[in-house]
């Protein structure tokens, strides 16, 4: 791979740098199938994917790697396939898992990318590249607006920033623009290769809004107490695990609904007097019953379809 262009700008040195590292990308969503080629295509040489979902059809607006002859593939082996026809060299090592406490090692790199639409698997890569000491960089996309933080072990950790959030809007119920997401994934990129060449990275919290073309930096500060920063893991440790679920018969998962849903979000949904269904959901006031044949099947639909 001729990478004459980019050694001009960054010098052979910082290239050489870029080629022997090794990048965990959790996620290969809009994001992550992005920002996995960019860095293949920059020289990047080792690769450790992960990402528990199918490619669908749904995801081909904004998702790069992906084409109608995937849908129905596990993402992780279309994008092993697909990057190694841009360097046949690379090393990947893809899992097709989910990302929770017992096997968080498989994140062991040099540099950690969240690509995740997921709140706890972020709290969980926090705990985990805070009590390593291994930088990683959060991204988020939805509807026009998005962040990217850095978040390096003296600095503030994501728990600082991101302690109070509980969002529940994900991408598949208020959706995401493809314009976002792409540049998103470039500005994560981007902080990426300055981290690995040992360029001064942005220390402040970076925020995008492609409606009024605003890009803001945020100072952000340590917060006092802050349980990750006093080296209390309870993400690690699987103290904070999704305890709701209950298995209640063959494929039935019962998740406590601590959040409200708009129903208005869901589309063609059929609603019995403050109960809905939604493909294998039945949102009950408190309760949300998900029909899938595994637990992780129900967790994967409860943070697609509720958040977390
Ligand atoms: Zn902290």
């Amino acid at each position: 791979m001729d990478l004459s262009r980019q050694e001009l700008v960054i010098g052979k040195k910082a290239q050489k740098k870029l080629e022997n590292s090794k990048i965990a990308i959790v996620g290969l969503g809009a994001t992550g199938s992005l920002t996995s080629e960019l860095l293949v295509r920059a020289g990047v040489k080792k690769l450790i994917l992960i990402d528990r979902d199918y490619v669908e059809s749904s995801n081909l607006q904004r998702q790069h790697m992906f084409v109608v002859s995937d849908i129905g593939e596990s993402k992780v082996r279309v994008s092993e396939k697909y990057l190694k026809k841009i360097n046949s060299k690379i090393k990947v090592k893809s899992y097709f898992d989910n990302l929770d406490h017992t096997n968080i090692d498989l994140i062991s790199a040099d540099l950690v990318l969240d690509c995740t639409d997921n709140l706890q698997t972020r709290f969980l890569i926090n705990d985990y590249c805070k009590k390593n000491k291994i930088n990683w960089i959060f991204s988020s996309a939805i509807k026009g607006h998005g962040y990217v933080f850095n978040v390096l072990p003296k600095g503030p950790c994501f728990n600082c920033v991101f302690g109070n959030l509980s969002s529940s809007d994900t991408c598949e119920t208020v959706g995401v623009m493809n314009t976002i997401t792409s540049l998103i994934s470039s500005l994560q990129v981007n902080e990426a290769i300055k981290l690995l060449i040992n360029k001064e990275p942005e220390k402040d919290l970076i925020y995008v809004n492609i409606d009024k073309n605003n890009i803001l930096k945020i100072k952000v500060n340590k917060k006092k107490h802050c349980e990750v920063c006093d080296e209390i893991y309870d993400y690690l440790s699987g103290e904070k695990d999704q305890k709701s679920i209950k298995l209640c018969g063959h494929g039935n998962y019962l998740f406590e609904k601590k959040k409200k849903i708009d129903k208005k979000k869901f589309k063609k949904i059929k609603d019995w007097g403050g109960v809905f269904r939604y493909k294998e959901m039945t949102v009950f006031p408190d309760k949300v019953l998900i029909r899938t044949k595994t637990k992780k099947e129900a967790e994967i639909i409860y943070s697609k379809y509720v958040g977390n």
